[in-house]
């Protein structure tokens, strides 16, 4: 029975209409690809690299890099595409080699990649490790906490001249997980290859609420009108420019969230390794056409509340 129930979770998720819906694993490991396999994905949509390197007090060279980046690419195989995210500490996430200093705000400070533009060094390392695993496999890099355009373009230089010198490329796309970037879709859409919608740091921006607050935690909701209109207007931005949009935040793992991401025009979930066969059985009930006008309900509902509410009223009808 298990091994009937992976052959299912192997297959591809494809809406009752025929649109096909990558579903891909969110990881940390090497272990963690090898399980996002067994358990069907057909990509990954997240690595985060600084959960690669917790526990060390020293920086990973350029050689170790490559070398765990090249056996995730290989674990998961010459098909599948991987996304590796460039190192995306600070605010909520300390990496004891590479100490920030303190700050009074420190999810509006030193974040993301404003780490690694105001440390080159640390970056292009990274990035030469990226480009010089990028023959192991179908890999795309990510940049996360993208704000603007200029940060954007800053990277995408520096990935351009050591692209050059290796004499190789990689597809760079960004994650949306900041209000000036989901406004600035179309502009973004232009020069990044893809989006992933980031819905845990999209939902803290949006709602200016601490995504680690207890006293938040109950009105923390990425299923706030006001979230999902950033996903709509990401969405539209990259459709407007022919490239597609993910999610790789906790909102793709909720199977109740997932008939309104895609009627929002999301075309890729990257979730919880767990969660893959679930999240693959869910995309294969689902009608796009009546996706779309849920969406458009829940876009005018006034809380997060109305739309889990509609959520589940819509639940049981179908
Ligand atoms: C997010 O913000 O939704 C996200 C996927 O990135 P992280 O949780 O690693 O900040
Ligand atoms: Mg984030």
């Amino acid at each position: 029975e298990y091994q009937a129930a992976l052959q299912i979770a192997s297959e591809h998720a494809v809406t009752s209409d025929g649109t096909a819906i990558e579903v891909a694993a969110n990881i940390g490991s090497l272990a963690d690809a090898k399980k996002a396999v067994e358990l069907g994905a057909e990509g990954v949509g997240l690595l985060r690299t600084e959960f690669l390197y917790l526990d060390r007090i020293t920086a990973p060279t350029e050689d170790e890099q490559t070398e765990i980046y090249t056996d995730i690419l290989q674990a998961m195989g010459p098909d599948r595409p991987v996304i590796i995210r460039t190192l995306d500490v600070g605010g909520d996430k300390p990496l004891a080699y590479l100490p920030l200093p303190a700050e009074e705000n420190p999810f509006l400070g030193e974040r993301g990649i404003r780490v690694g533009i105001n440390r080159p060094s640390i970056l292009r390392t990274q990035i030469r490790a990226l480009l010089r695993s990028a023959k192991a496999g179908k890999l795309r890099v990510m940049l996360p906490m993208i704000g603007s355009l200029d940060e954007f373009r800053a990277v995408k230089k520096l990935m351009d001249d050591e692209s050059a010198n290796l004499n190789t490329s990689v597809e760079l796309g960004i994650m949306i997980e900041v209000p000036s970037a989901a406004l600035m879709a179309q502009e973004l859409a232009r020069e990044a290859a893809f989006f992933s919608i980031g819905t845990n740091d999209l939902t803290q921006y949006t709602l200016a609420m601490d995504r680690g607050h207890p006293r938040m935690a109950s009105r923390i909701d990425g299923l706030h009108p006001a979230v999902l209109r950033m996903i709509a207007m990401t969405c539209k931005g990259a459709a407007a420019e022919q490239r597609w949009t993910g999610v790789c935040g906790g909102l793709a793992s909720d199977l109740d969230a997932i008939p309104l991401l895609l009627g929002l025009g999301v075309n890729e979930l990257s979730v919880s390794v767990p969660t893959l066969p679930l999240v693959k059985a869910k995309v294969r009930q689902l009608d796009i056409t009546r996706c779309r006008k849920l969406a458009s309900e829940a876009l005018n509902r006034e809380d997060g509340a109305q739309v889990r509410a509609l959520l589940k009223q819509w639940q049981e009808q179908e």
